[in-house]
């Protein structure tokens, strides 16, 4: 029997636990962040909270005898990444990145390249007013004092009541439609989007949408990936799992 530890929190993972869990060779643990406060039930064993730093992964990779690591999480949770590459390495465990191909950018598309969201905020007065901004809760103070311009945030998790004037909350999971996309851009007379490089097809339908209305896109770099194998789908994870587990 195989052990195999997922790092999680995206749809990705998720997708992966789905399709190991006929597997009566393997068992698979999922281990979240703990960031959203029901996450979804997955198949297999799930683990919640941080393991403590690069020394706290190499003891459960260790303690738990696992045999393959696939670190799923975001593409932008760059500290887990390096965490996870240092770790499996201390470990000697096999690891492999699974993460969403990035976005291309299309014909029409009014992209317009940010670091990261100090720059995105700094971009945001010379290019529009009324602000549909998807960066997610961690990078809201980015954009706090960002005074004259209206903003509509959404973000999986409710983010209290702490909102400053000119902010209009919504809290939604994707996917998302391109038709509602461009509905709930068009009815808040949104002018601007601003989001991160995310990849993936659950959340491409804003981008789709702001090319149909023409709105400017302030897109925020994406982190590069760790070294070594990575996938893009879930087969591919597969594969390299039968590589590694004999
Ligand atoms: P991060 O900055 O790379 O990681 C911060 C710390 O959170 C890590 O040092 C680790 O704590 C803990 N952690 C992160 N992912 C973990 C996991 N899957 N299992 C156990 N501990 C984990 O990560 P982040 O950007 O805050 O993202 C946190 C989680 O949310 C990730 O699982 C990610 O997949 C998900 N997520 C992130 C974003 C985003 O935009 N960043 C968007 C959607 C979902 P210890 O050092 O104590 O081990």
């Amino acid at each position: 029997m195989n052990r195999v530890l997922i790092l999680g929190g995206t749809a990705e993972a998720a997708a992966l636990a789905e399709a190991l869990s006929d597997r009566s060779d393997l068992e698979v643990i999922t281990s979240l962040a703990g960031r959203t406060r029901s996450p979804e039930r997955l198949p297999g064993e799930m683990r919640i909270g941080g393991f403590g730093g690069v020394e706290g992964l190499v003891s459960y990779l260790k303690e738990y005898s696992i045999d393959a690591l696939i670190d799923a999480t975001h593409p932008f949770a760059a500290q887990m990444n390096n965490q996870a590459v240092l770790a499996a390495d201390q470990a000697g465990v096999p690891r492999l990145r699974l993460v969403r191909s990035p976005w291309k950018k299309q014909p029409g598309d009014r992209w317009i390249e940010a670091v990261d969201a100090a720059e995105a905020a700094r971009l945001l007065p010379g290019l529009g007013s009324r602000i549909f901004l998807t960066t997610g809760q961690k990078d809201l103070g980015a954009f706090a004092d960002l005074d004259g311009l209206w903003f509509l945030i959404r973000t999986i998790e409710p983010i209290g009541d702490r909102l400053p004037r000119d902010r209009f909350h919504l809290s939604a999971r994707g996917p998302f439609k391109e038709e509602e996309e461009a509905g709930l851009m068009q009815e808040h007379r949104i002018d601007v989007l601003v989001t991160k490089a995310s990849g993936g097809d659950a959340t491409y339908a804003k981008i789709s949408a702001a090319r149909k209305l023409a709105l400017p896109v302030v897109m925020i770099q994406c982190p590069p990936p760790p070294p070594g194998p990575i996938a893009h789908r879930t087969d591919a994870a597969l594969t390299w799992l039968s590589h590694v587990t004999g």
